[in-house]
């Protein structure tokens, strides 16, 4: 732990941060952890003793910000976690466990300044960019899939599963049912939740919350399906495309503006019922999808879930009901005005949810910002077409490869702005160099294909 000066760097409500306090020794936590997230959306977590934490709460804590990926270089590493005393939660035990309570965290400068390369600090720029623009909330619900393997040493699955399967095949049952309930007892409210299509595979869904508060939740959620997985003695995986010839994880992400209590994206009127800010906000995330992947899809892994053939999208377009398309726009159910809404169908679960989010936002606002038009919907399964087909009708792929993917991220102007200077530098270059490891190895694939004959 790094010394830095005392000094008071909290900019939240004195009145939380005494509430924090109170619930702390009310509820005899025996320690806090404090989280934040690297450039890739790893969770690092420290833990603090209620002696200290009156301290903590006012000035922050200092660590040194060189051994965290993608942040500062050795010579300019001291760096503050301020918890966010909105964010303190009892962290799920069992009788007998030790209480522990979490709180999220901003990383500033020793004077107290935000530190642009944190990932939490570029989701509230974009939040600040909506704001100017006249929205008050974006509101987003992802839709997390994983997998349970009999452990992480390889992908020995649990059930022979398969979409909604009933309990008898599903002996994930009891520990969805764990989780769920230790989800909601950090205060993540759970909608849905089912056995996916590949065999132990599953998906559980929160209820939509604005950008900033879901992004928390997320990387919470993560950390508690593998918790709980692990306390079953199984492990639980984010991976994108963890079994070759099955489905991967995907991290189908609802999204909508509002203002006022109002949906934005809706207009009754409409064919689809969205409106104009709605379209502009589609056909900007379309736009530059391209440009966001190497952000929503960060892995090497992640590539290999967007083909065709396994429910991802690959093709640059958007539908009403069609699946293969990257977004859609979930069938209208009358009187819903709360429920319009854009599902973006490329993001996976092991992205970093607040760059995503951030990313996302800020391609949807160039959009309205700059009045791009949505094309018509496309309603045929893009997968059938020819690749000639596709090209009369226009339609653009995701990047193939992460490193298509960098290229994209590394020239785009409004990543650059997305992401700030300093993230995006720093991230290009963490990803390049993922892709550079890769593509120099040679695989079973090769050995099995080229050795024989070659
Ligand atoms: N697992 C699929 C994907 O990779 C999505 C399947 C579904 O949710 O219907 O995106
Ligand atoms: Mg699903």
């Amino acid at each position: 732990m790094a010394m830095i000066e005392s000094k008071h760097r909290a900019t939240s409500d004195p009145e939380a941060r005494k509430d924090v306090l109170k619930r702390i020794k009310d509820e005899k936590v025996e320690y806090v952890l404090f989280w934040f997230t690297d450039l890739e959306g790893h969770l690092k977590s420290f833990a603090i003793t209620p002696g200290e934490i009156e301290t903590a709460l006012d000035d922050g804590m200092g660590f040194d910000g060189s051994s965290i990926t993608g942040f500062n270089a050795i010579e300019e590493s001291d760096m503050v976690a301020i918890p966010d005393p909105d964010t303190f939660r009892l962290m799920p035990a069992r009788p007998g466990e030790s209480v522990v309570g979490r709180m999220i965290c901003d990383i500033v400068r020793p004077d107290g300044t935000p530190y642009e390369g944190d990932p939490r600090f570029m989701l509230r720029k974009a939040l600040e960019r909506m704001q100017s623009m006249g929205f008050d909330t974006f509101n987003i619900g992802p839709e997390l899939e994983y997998f349970l393997f009999k452990d992480n040493t390889g992908t020995e699955t649990l059930d022979e599963g398969g979409y909604f399967a009933m309990t008898a095949l599903d002996a994930a049952t009891e520990l969805r049912n764990e989780t769920i309930q230790a989800l909601e007892s950090v205060g993540i409210p759970i909608e849905y939740h089912h056995h996916e299509v590949a065999p132990s595979q599953h998906e559980i869904d929160m209820r939509y919350a604005p950008a900033l508060e879901m992004a928390d939740a997320t990387i919470t959620y993560r950390l508690i399906v593998k918790e709980v997985a692990a306390k079953n003695g199984v492990y639980a995986t984010f991976m994108p495309k963890p079994l070759f010839g099955e489905n991967g994880s995907g991290m189908h992400t609802h999204m909508s503006l509002f203002t006022d209590g109002r949906n934005a994206f809706f207009d009754g009127d409409d064919e689809y019922n969205l409106s104009a800010t709605g379209k502009a906000f589609i056909a900007g995330l379309l736009r530059h999808a391209r440009e966001l992947s190497g952000v929503f899809a960060q892995w090497v892994n992640s590539y290999k879930r967007l083909v065709p053939g396994y429910e991802a999208p690959v093709y640059v377009a958007w539908s009403q009901r069609n699946r293969s398309a990257l977004i859609r726009i979930p069938l209208y159910k009358p009187g819903s005005e709360q429920a319009t809404r854009a599902e973006i169908r490329c993001p996976d679960p092991a992205c970093n949810p607040y760059l995503t989010f951030a990313a996302l936002l800020h391609a949807g606002l160039e959009g309205i910002e700059q009045g791009y038009e949505l094309d018509a919907p496309m309603e045929t399964n893009l997968y059938h077409l020819t690749p000639e087909q596709r090209r009369e009708r226009g339609i653009v792929s995701l990047p193939e490869t992460l490193g298509e993917a960098v290229d994209e991220l590394a020239g785009s102007e409004l990543m650059r702005r997305a992401l700030g200077e300093h993230i995006h530098e720093r991230y290009v270059e963490l990803k390049r160099k993922e892709w550079d490891d890769y593509r120099i190895q040679v695989t079973q694939w090769e050995l099995d294909r080229y050795l024989r004959v070659l």
